[in-house]
């Protein structure tokens, strides 16, 4: 499976925010996006007027390293998105909300969603009482997520779920603190993500 192994604070620089990539980190005065404003590389401090096709780029880009997709898979995405019914910007967040990664993350699993990932392809998560190891799988409404029985209790979890214990749980999932699981009960919502995605330049690049 190929997937992006640089830096990642670079990529939080390139955007000009904090994409909360690294966890931990990303809450402390460590966080590079806050010690340095300006983007990586050679060329990082030159001020540039931005097209509208740079702002459109950069809109995909940025939503694409949040929820770590590489550019096919979000490409099908989109398509995934444009034939459904209703509007395709919002469809499209609501696909990427539904990964299992990001689910395992917004339940609290995982400081960030690089870690929620490994948790599952670690085969630490159940849906539906099956394990699944398959980070990008779609949660449809009724799955259940669940924290594997041998996983639970682990030192690592324990702590992860200290750090994560002021996150907030979308109201798509009934999630239950004390069986760490979690039940769909909606589709996502734009009002759901925790970051902030304007979808309608993602499809207007696409539109082109
Ligand atoms: Fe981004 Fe977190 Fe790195 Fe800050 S610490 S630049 S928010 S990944």
């Amino acid at each position: 499976m190929a997937r992006y192994t640089d830096a990642v604070c670079r990529l939080c620089r390139r955007e000009g925010q904090k994409l909360f990539l690294k966890g931990e980190k990303c809450y402390t005065d460590k966080c590079p996006v806050a010690r340095r404003e300006y983007a990586p590389g050679q060329h990082g401090r030159a001020r540039k007027k931005m097209s509208e096709y740079g702002l459109q780029l950069r809109e995909k880009q940025k939503a694409r390293r949040i929820y770590g997709v590489l550019e096919k898979q979000f490409r099908n995405y989109f398509d995934k998105a444009s034939k459904q019914s209703g509007v395709t910007g919002e469809n499209l967040l609501a696909i990427l909300e539904s990964r299992l990664d990001n689910v395992v993350y917004r339940m609290g699993l995982g400081t960030s969603r690089a870690e929620a990932r490994q948790l599952v392809r670690h085969g630490h998560i159940t849906v539906n009482g099956r394990r699944v190891n398959i980070p990008s799988y779609l949660l449809s409404v009724n799955d259940v997520v669940a924290l594997a029985e041998q996983s639970r209790g682990t030192k690592r979890i324990e702590e992860v779920l200290d750090i994560t214990s002021g996150r907030t749980v979308p109201n798509w999932l009934d999630f239950d603190s004390d069986k760490l699981t979690a039940t769909v009960v909606g589709v996502p919502t734009k009002e759901d993500l925790d970051v902030e995605i304007q979808e309608h330049l993602i499809v207007e690049l696409y539109s082109k």
